[in-house]
C-alpha cells in the first residue's frame, strides 16, 4: 500500500498526486492528513510554506467534498491573490480523478463580474482573499451558509494585512458546526484570539521549530554603504552565475528601479509589484516559472504566495520593515527539501536588525565580504568555461557551418581559440570591474554587538498606536503626527517602529500617559485611532494590536482631507497645519506632504 493510502487517502487522490511526483507524505502531511480526515475536527497547524502545507489541507478537503452537490462546501481563505491562485491550481490538480469538482477563485484587483459568473456556475470549493469574499457575500453572490470546512491559510499574514474585520464577518456567516483548519507561520496573540473565538477544541500541531525557516536554508549578510547596495547586488549575482533568484525591495519604486538597472546592465531580470496590471504580473510570473527569467525583483506583497520551486537565492536588497516578513521572503527558497540561500545586503546601522532576525528564526547569519573584482572575474570566467564544457552540441544543425568556421580559425592554435572565445565575455567584466574598489564596511566589535544596545528598550513601556505603514505612515510622517497631536516637542520621542497596521513609539516616561490621552477620539483616514501603553515592548507585544479600530470611512476622511479636523472630537488644540489650515489640502493622502525636515515651516504637513 502506498504511504498516502496508509494515512487514509482515497485511491483517486493518490493517483493524482503520484502523477505530480508525490511519492511519500512530507512530515506535515503525515501528521495532519489523518487528523483532518476525521469528522468535525478543528485544527491549528504552525507551519511555514514550502513544507507541503497546501496538500496537507487540500487532500483531506477534496476527500470530504461531495462532488455531486454543487453548493460551496469548503472555503479556503488566503492573504493574497497569488496564494489563492496557487492553492486553487493545486486543488484542481489534486482532484483530477475525484469527480466533477469545481473551484471558484475570488480575489481583489480583478473584475467582480467574472468572479460572480464563476460563482453562479456553481463551485464546491471557494478559494478567496477575505476582502473580495466579503464584498461578494454582501452582494449575495457568494453563499457560505452550507460550508462544512473553512481553511485559514497564512492566518498571521491575513491579520497583518488588516483583514481581521473581514475574517470576523465571513466566519460569522458560516455554520457554527463546521470544521475550521487554521495554518500560520507564526502564532501571535491575534491569531490565538481568532482560534479561541471560532474554534472548538482544536488539534494543534507544530511542524519544525517555531518561526524558523527551512533547515537547508543558509543566511548570509553583507555590509556596505547604502549607496553601494546596487553594486553589491551585482557582484553577488555575478559570482552566483547559476542563480535563479528573487530580489526583495521595500517599495514599488525601488523594485522598479533595481529591475530597470539590472536590465540595463544586461541581466535577465524583471519586476513584480502592485502597480503592474494583473496581466503584466501574470506575464512576469509566467516567465519566471518557466525560467526564461532568471531574476525576479519584487515587493513583499507582490511576491507573497509565489510557489516556484528551485529558487536558489532570496536577496534582501533592503530588509523588510516588519521582521516577520523575513521568514516569508526567505521561505521562497529551500522549498520541498531543496537547499537555498537567503542574503541580506545591509548598511552598518542595520546590523542590529540581523541580530533581531537571528533571535526570531533561531539561526545564525554568516557575515560575508562582497566579492572583489578579481573574484567576480574569476568566477565568471570559470562559469563560462564550465558552460562551454557542458554545452549540448546540436551536431546536425551546426555541421553545415563548421567547415567555414574551421577555415576561418585555421591559423590559430587550440589555446588561442579558447582564449579568444572566453575573452569575448570576459572583456565585458574586466572593463566593468577595472576601476572597482572594495565596497565592504569593516565592522567593529561594537557594530557586531549592536543588537544588544539598539534593540527595543525591553521592559520600558512604549506608546502603541493602531495605525502604521498600511495607513501610509513612515517614521517621518509619524513623528510629525505625534508632535501635532500630543503638542510635545520632538525630543520627547525616541525610537519609532512602524509596523503594518500598528506602531510602537518610545516616549519620555513622564509624558507617556499624556501622549496616550491626547489621541483620544482621533480619527485617521477613517479609522478611529487607538492609543495605548504597551505592556512590554519586545516585538509586537502591544496591549492592542492588529484590527481596524472601526468607525469612520474613507469617505469621511476625504471630506476632511486631514487628520482629526472636523467634528470627530472637539479638541482645542490647533490641528490646522495638518493639511487643511494652510490650504495645502493634501494631508497624508496626497503627494504634496511637506517633509518633517522642513524646518522653516512651523507645521510639518
Ligand atoms: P507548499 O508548502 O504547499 O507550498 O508546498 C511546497 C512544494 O512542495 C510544492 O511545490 C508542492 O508541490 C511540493 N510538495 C508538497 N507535498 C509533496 C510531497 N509529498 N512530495 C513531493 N513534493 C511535494
Amino acid at each position: 500500500m502506498n504511504k498516502f493510502e496508509e494515512i487514509g487517502l482515497q485511491e483517486e487522490i493518490v493517483k493524482a498526486i503520484s502523477e505530480l511526483g508525490f511519492e511519500n507524505p512530507t512530515p506535515i502531511q503525515e501528521k495532519t492528513i489523518p487528523v483532518l480526515l476525521k469528522e468535525h475536527q478543528d485544527f491549528i497547524g504552525l507551519a511555514q510554506t514550502g513544507t507541503g502545507k497546501t496538500a496537507a489541507f487540500g487532500l483531506p478537503l477534496i476527500q470530504k467534498i461531495d462532488a455531486d452537490a454543487i453548493t460551496p462546501q469548503a472555503l479556503v481563505l488566503a492573504p493574497t491573490r497569488e496564494l489563492c491562485v496557487q492553492i486553487a491550481k493545486d486543488i484542481k490538480s489534486f482532484s483530477k480523478y475525484s469527480g466533477k469538482l469545481e473551484v471558484a477563485t475570488v480575489y481583489g484587483g480583478e473584475s467582480m463580474d467574472t468572479q460572480i459568473k464563476q460563482l453562479k456556475r456553481g463551485a464546491q470549493i471557494i478559494v478567496a482573499t477575505p476582502g473580495r469574499l466579503t464584498d461578494l457575500i454582501n452582494r449575495g453572490a457568494a453563499k457560505v451558509k452550507d460550508v462544512r470546512i473553512v481553511v485559514l491559510d497564512e492566518a498571521d499574514e491575513m491579520l497583518n494585512m488588516g483583514f481581521r474585520d473581514e475574517l470576523d464577518d465571513i466566519l460569522k456567516d458560516t455554520p457554527s458546526d463546521k470544521s475550521t483548519w487554521l495554518f500560520s507561520a507564526t502564532m501571535p496573540k491575534e491569531v490565538r484570539e481568532i482560534a479561541k473565538r471560532y474554534m472548538n477544541n482544536p488539534f494543534e500541531l507544530t511542524v519544525g521549530q517555531k518561526n524558523s525557516g527551512a533547515e537547508n536554508l543558509e543566511h548570509i549578510y553583507y555590509v556596505v554603504q547604502s549607496r553601494d547596495r546596487y553594486a553589491a547586488l551585482k557582484r553577488i549575482i555575478d559570482v552566483n552565475h547559476d542563480i535563479f533568484g528573487i530580489v526583495f525591495c521595500r517599495t514599488k519604486m525601488e523594485t522598479q528601479e533595481v529591475a530597470e538597472n539590472l536590465i540595463r546592465d544586461g541581466y535577465n531580470a524583471d519586476s513584480l509589484h502592485g502597480d503592474l496590471s494583473q496581466q503584466q504580473r501574470d506575464k512576469v510570473m509566467g516567465r519566471y516559472r518557466q525560467r526564461s527569467l532568471q531574476i525576479l525583483v519584487a515587493t513583499d506583497v507582490a511576491a507573497r504566495g509565489i510557489d516556484v520551486n528551485n529558487v536558489t537565492h532570496v536577496i534582501h536588497y533592503n530588509l523588510p520593515d516588519e521582521i516577520e516578513n523575513y521568514t516569508h521572503r526567505s521561505g521562497r527558497t529551500a522549498r520541498a527539501g531543496k537547499s537555498g540561500v537567503s542574503i541580506a545586503i545591509i548598511n552598518q546601522k542595520e546590523v542590529f536588525r540581523i541580530r533581531q532576525i537571528e533571535k526570531i528564526i533561531n539561526k545564525k547569519f554568516r557575515l560575508e565580504r562582497v566579492p572583489d573584482a578579481d573574484t567576480v572575474c574569476e568566477s565568471q570566467l570559470m562559469g563560462l568555461v564550465k558552460k562551454v564544457h557542458n554545452v549540448k552540441v546540436d551536431t546536425e544543425e551546426i555541421s553545415q557551418y563548421l567547415p567555414a568556421i574551421f577555415e576561418e580559425l585555421n591559423d590559430l592554435s587550440k589555446e588561442e581559440v579558447i582564449t579568444r572565445f572566453v575573452s569575448i565575455e570576459f572583456n565585458r567584466f574586466l572593463e566593468y570591474y577595472r576601476n572597482s574598489h572594495d565596497i565592504n564596511i569593516n565592522l567593529s566589535e561594537k557594530d557586531h554587538a549592536r543588537g544588544e544596545s539598539e534593540k527595543y528598550r525591553s521592559g520600558k513601556p512604549r506608546l502603541f498606536l493602531n495605525i502604521g505603514s498600511m495607513d501610509g505612515l513612515d517614521t517621518g510622517k509619524m513623528l510629525g503626527l505625534l508632535i501635532d497631536i500630543t503638542g510635545l516637542d520632538k525630543t520627547a520621542f525616541g525610537r519609532i517602529d512602524i509596523k503594518g497596521v500598528y506602531s510602537f513609539i518610545d516616549v519620555e516616561e513622564d509624558k507617556l500617559a499624556a501622549a496616550v490621552a491626547s489621541f483620544d477620539g482621533e480619527v485617521f483616514k477613517g479609522r478611529r485611532v487607538r492609543a495605548d501603553v504597551s505592556d512590554n515592548n519586545t516585538r509586537n507585544k502591544g496591549k492592542k494590536s492588529f484590527g481596524g479600530g472601526g468607525g469612520g470611512s474613507d469617505d469621511g476622511f476625504k471630506k476632511k482631507r486631514s487628520y482629526g479636523v472636523g467634528g470627530d472630537r472637539g479638541g482645542s488644540r490647533d490641528r490646522g497645519g495638518f493639511g487643511s489650515r494652510e490650504g495645502r489640502g493634501g494631508g497624508y493622502s496626497g503627494g504634496r506632504e511637506k517633509s518633517f525636515g522642513d524646518k522653516k515651516k512651523k507645521k510639518r504637513f
